[in-house]
């Protein structure tokens, strides 16, 4: 587990960001250490590596450093899943639920063809809305969903659960109690 230690130990914690009582995990330090960015991109798409991936979804903004550099390395497109009226093009969207009231997340129309096989990408999964609003709304085009992948999850906040109960597989590469 020696990895998972030393990945653990690039992300930087910042208590009450960006308000009082949360522990904000920050990856900008973890995204700055040239092996721990590799070895993280590596290991989130490891266990769908050598299947046919047609894109990477990520969702904004750290979902999208994430994401392109996944897709690169699975010679994969990449999507935008983007905050309401950020997208040029005609959009989706979805209204997803946020810690305190709802939002709403978009995408091309024509990003993700029916059928074509997609995986998630985000930094965090915490109570899984913003992932789960993801999921719906890669499905709502007809994307076939293969996994969602994140470098941290929250397990205390239930949101791998969330996803899984969408038969979505969940691969996460480090995890911290509490929220
Ligand atoms: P949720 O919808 O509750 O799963 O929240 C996930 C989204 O919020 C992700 O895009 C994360 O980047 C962000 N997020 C939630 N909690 C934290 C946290 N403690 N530290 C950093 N980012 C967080």
């Amino acid at each position: 587990m020696t990895f998972e230690h030393d990945l653990k130990a690039t992300v930087r914690t910042i208590p009450d960001y960006p308000k009082k009582g949360i522990l904000f995990r920050d990856i900008t330090t973890l995204l700055g250490e040239p092996r721990a960015f590799r070895r993280a991109v590596d290991e989130l798409v490891q266990p769908w590596a050598g299947l046919k991936i047609d894109k990477v979804a990520g969702i904004e903004a750290r979902g999208f450093i994430l994401g392109g550099a996944v897709a690169h390395q699975v010679s994969a497109g990449f999507v935008p899943i983007r905050k309401k009226g950020k997208l040029p093009h005609t959009t989706v969207s979805i209204a997803y639920s946020l810690e305190y009231g709802i939002d709403e997340m978009e995408m091309h129309v024509d990003a993700i063809k029916p059928g074509e096989r997609v995986i998630l990408v985000d930094d965090l999964i915490a109570t899984g809305g913003t992932a789960e609003g993801a999921v719906k709304l890669l499905r709502k085009i007809g994307a076939n969903v293969l996994a969602a992948c994140f470098i941290i999850d929250l397990p205390e906040l239930g949101g791998a659960d969330k996803l899984r109960k969408l038969d979505v597989p969940v691969r996460t590469l480090i995890s911290f109690e509490g929220h």
